[in-house]
C-alpha cells in the first residue's frame, strides 16, 4: 500500500466541523460562536442566555474556521481519496440546514475558477493524476454515477439514465462494492473535464426549472458516486475501490403548524432519511452488532459503502450567526452522536 496515511487515521469514522463565513449584508457582531481551535474544540454562545450557562462545548476530529480555502479543506481529504486506489470504499457526506455551505464544500459556489472547486471536482482530479502519475505499474478505469434521493418512497432518479451509456465490459450492473442502484447508469470517464460535462448533462436532464432546481436540491440527496478499477499490470490483480460524494438535503427542522401537503411530506422524509443516517453511523462507531441499514434509501444504496473496511468523513456545516443558533445547536447534536 502506498497511502499508508489512511492508516494513522483514527478509526473508520471522522467528523470536521466547517464555519461558514458571515455573507455580505451579514452582522458579524451578532456571532453564536464563541471559540474555535485547529484541535476540534469549538465554543457555542447561546445568545438568549448569558454567562457560563449559555455556553456549551462541542468536540469534532477538527474544526475548520470561516477564512479555511478549499484548497485547506482537500490537503485534508487527500488521503482518503487515495485509498480508493487501493480499494477501500469511501463516503464524504456534508450535513447541515440549507445555506450553511453544503454545496459549497462539495461542489464549490457557482464560478469557474479552480481555486474555488470543491472536493468532488478536487477528488477526481487528484485520482485521474495520482493513478497516471504515481502509478504507472497499474491501469486503472474510473466511472462514475450520479444520482439524487427525492422523498424516501419514489424511485430514485437516476440523473444519468437517459444518456448513452458507453458502459465497459468490467461495469456489471451489479458493483460488489458500488452503490446498489443498477437502474443508474455508470459512464466511463478519462479526465476531470469529461466528468464536468457529463455532471451538466446531468443536471440538464432533471428536467426542472433552474428556481425550482435550487429549491428542490436542498431538498434531496445528492450522490456522486466514481468507481476505480486497478489492475496490477506486473501480477494481473485487481482492486476495486469506490467514493460517494454526497450532498445531503438540509436539515432544518420544519415547524409542524408552518408546513402543510408536500412540504410537510418531504421534510418527514428528510428527516427519516437523516435520522436513519446518524443511526447507522452511530451504531458502527460503538461497532453494534446490528446496524439498521433498512431504514431508509440513502442508508440503503450506501450499504456497502458504510461500515467494514470502509472509511466514513462527515462535514458539520454551521452557520456563524445568532439567528442560526437554535439550528446549530441542532446539527451540533446530530454530530456529536456519530462522532
Ligand atoms: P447549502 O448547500 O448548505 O444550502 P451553500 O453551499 O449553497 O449552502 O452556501 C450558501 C451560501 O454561502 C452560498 O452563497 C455560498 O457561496 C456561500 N458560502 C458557503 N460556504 C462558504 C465559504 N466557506 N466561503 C464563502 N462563501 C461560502
Ligand atoms: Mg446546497
Amino acid at each position: 500500500r502506498l497511502y499508508n496515511e489512511v492508516q494513522d487515521l483514527k478509526g473508520n469514522i471522522r467528523v470536521y466541523c466547517r464555519i461558514r463565513p458571515f455573507l455580505v449584508g451579514q452582522n458579524e457582531k451578532a456571532s453564536a460562536i464563541d471559540y474555535f481551535s485547529e484541535n476540534g474544540e469549538l465554543l457555542i454562545a447561546n445568545p438568549y442566555k448569558q454567562g457560563k450557562d449559555g455556553h456549551r462545548m462541542f468536540k469534532f476530529n477538527k474544526v475548520f474556521g470561516p477564512t479555511a480555502s478549499q484548497a485547506e479543506i482537500f490537503s485534508d481529504v487527500q488521503p482518503l481519496i487515495r485509498s480508493v486506489l487501493d480499494g477501500y470504499n469511501i463516503c464524504i457526506f456534508a450535513y447541515g440546514q440549507t445555506g450553511s455551505g453544503k454545496t459549497y464544500t462539495m461542489s464549490g459556489p457557482n464560478s469557474t475558477s479552480m481555486e474555488d472547486w470543491g472536493v468532488n471536482y478536487r477528488a477526481l482530479n487528484d485520482l485521474f493524476e495520482t493513478s497516471k502519475s504515481r502509478r504507472s505499474s497499474y491501469l486503472y478505469e474510473v466511472g462514475v454515477q450520479m444520482v439524487e434521493i427525492y422523498n424516501e418512497q419514489m424511485p430514485i432518479c437516476a440523473i444519468l439514465y437517459t444518456l448513452t451509456c458507453q458502459t465497459l465490459g468490467i461495469w456489471s450492473t451489479t458493483q460488489p462494492n458500488g452503490l446498489a442502484v443498477p437502474e443508474a447508469s455508470m459512464h466511463s470517464v478519462k479526465s476531470t473535464s469529461h466528468v464536468l460535462q457529463l455532471m451538466d448533462i446531468g443536471q440538464t436532464n432533471r428536467a426542472v426549472g433552474s428556481t425550482a432546481l435550487n429549491e428542490r436540491s436542498s431538498r434531496s440527496h445528492s450522490i456522486l458516486t466514481v468507481h476505480v478499477r486497478g489492475v496490477d499490470l506486473k501480477t494481473g490483480s485487481t482492486s476495486r475501490g469506490c467514493l460517494h460524494l454526497i450532498d445531503l438535503a438540509g436539515s432544518e427542522r420544519v415547524e409542524r403548524s408552518e408546513a402543510t401537503g408536500d412540504r410537510l411530506k418531504e421534510a418527514q422524509y428528510i428527516n427519516k432519511s437523516l435520522s436513519a443516517l446518524g443511526d447507522v453511523i452511530f451504531a458502527l462507531a460503538q461497532k453494534s452488532n446490528h446496524v439498521p441499514y433498512r431504514n431508509s434509501k440513502l442508508t440503503q444504496v450506501l450499504q456497502s459503502s458504510l461500515g467494514g473496511q470502509a472509511k466514513t468523513l462527515m462535514f458539520v456545516q454551521i452557520n456563524p450567526d445568532n439567528e442560526s443558533y437554535s439550528e446549530t445547536i441542532s446539527t451540533l447534536k446530530f454530530a456529536e452522536r456519530v462522532s
